[in-house]
């Protein structure tokens, strides 16, 4: 019998195994077809000025509108996209679509917003990364004023010059450049004094259990610190209650972000959330949507 299950165990493990092998490839496969298939939309995050509680700006969101498996969360697929270099085309039509929309907004007389796009770092590494911004800037006719770029710390740690040449040019450009999940990564800090950082995004690990959490207020408070005394723009990401906004508020953190606001939306609820905070009253606070 031990024989038996033994035998029976190590077949379940290795049909466990061809599942997910399989899984993983139909879902590389249908990721280089989702592209030409249009499968792949934005959602807009509103960020918010905590000191004088205005909408500012949005964060693009890539979504996945399988056609049999639904929505898939990116964490499911930026990885496949990223190790099979997919994320360079998708990476660039990502920058192109936030773009028109941003742009599309303003042509409508709403509100300049700034909008937020993420990049992985194998697009600062690989990709024609300052070409492909200012092809996505000159098509829209947005600002660069109005485009920022999300970077992880890991995309930072390099020492190739490439990458600073890279960033710089897109820098120079007006195109502002914030450091995402910041604190999470393994991080010297020595890249926040060898680039043009606008913006640190203090990681939802950090804000979660604020403001019970002793360590993580005094590390929140650090980090705002840090991002200040560097002339940086400090943004709370995860931001889910009044608790840890009031003491984001306190702290002199710039900006939050987070379903205590909204959770992300597609452009056209985006679109109709912008059009209803701007028929309030300006001095009345963000209403929660969440
Ligand atoms: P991220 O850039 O740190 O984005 C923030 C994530 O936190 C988003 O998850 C957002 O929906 C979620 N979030 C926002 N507010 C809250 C909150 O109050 N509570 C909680 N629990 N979560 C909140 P999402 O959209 O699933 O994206 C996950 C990650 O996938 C992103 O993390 C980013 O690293 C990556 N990603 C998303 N879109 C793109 C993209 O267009 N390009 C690239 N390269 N990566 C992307
Ligand atoms: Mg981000
Ligand atoms: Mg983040
Ligand atoms: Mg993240």
């Amino acid at each position: 019998h031990a024989k038996e299950n033994g035998r029976n165990s190590y077949q379940f493990f290795t049909d466990e195994l061809n599942n997910r092998a399989h899984t993983r490839l139909a879902l590389e496969n249908e990721l280089r077809r989702a592209l030409t298939r249009r499968e792949f939309s934005l959602h807009f995050q509103p960020q918010f000025d905590l000191a004088h509680r205005r909408l500012i700006g949005a964060e693009a969101l890539l979504r996945w509108n399988h056609p049999e498996r639904g929505m898939i969360p990116p964490d499911q697929f930026i990885p496949i996209a990223e190790e099979t270099g997919l994320i360079i085309p998708l990476g660039a039509w990502i920058l192109h679509e936030s773009c028109r929309i941003a742009q599309g907004w303003r042509d409508e007389g709403l509100p300049d917003l700034c909008i937020a796009v993420n990049i992985s770092a194998l697009q600062v590494r690989r990709g024609q990364l300052d070409s492909t911004v200012v092809e996505a800037l000159g098509e829209s006719g947005l600002p660069a004023r109005l485009l920022e770029l999300e970077v992880t710390e890991s995309a930072l740690m390099t020492h190739q010059a490439h990458v600073s040449a890279t960033l710089d040019a897109i820098h120079a450009l007006g195109v502002k450049l914030a450091i995402d999940d910041f604190g999470t990564g393994y991080s010297s800090l020595a890249y926040l004094k060898r680039f043009k950082l606008d913006k640190l995004k203090i990681d939802r690990s950090f804000i979660r259990d604020l403001p019970d959490d002793a360590e993580d207020a005094h590390l929140t408070r650090a980090i705002v610190g840090i991002a200040h005394h560097l002339g940086m723009t400090a943004v709370a990401e995860g931001v889910e209650t009044k608790a840890q906004e009031a003491f984001l508020s306190e702290l002199g953190c710039d900006l939050a972000q987070g379903y205590l606001y909204a959770r992300p939306l597609p452009a056209d609820a985006f679109r109709q959330m912008q059009i209803d905070l701007g028929l309030q009253a300006a001095s009345k606070p963000a209403a929660s949507t969440a």
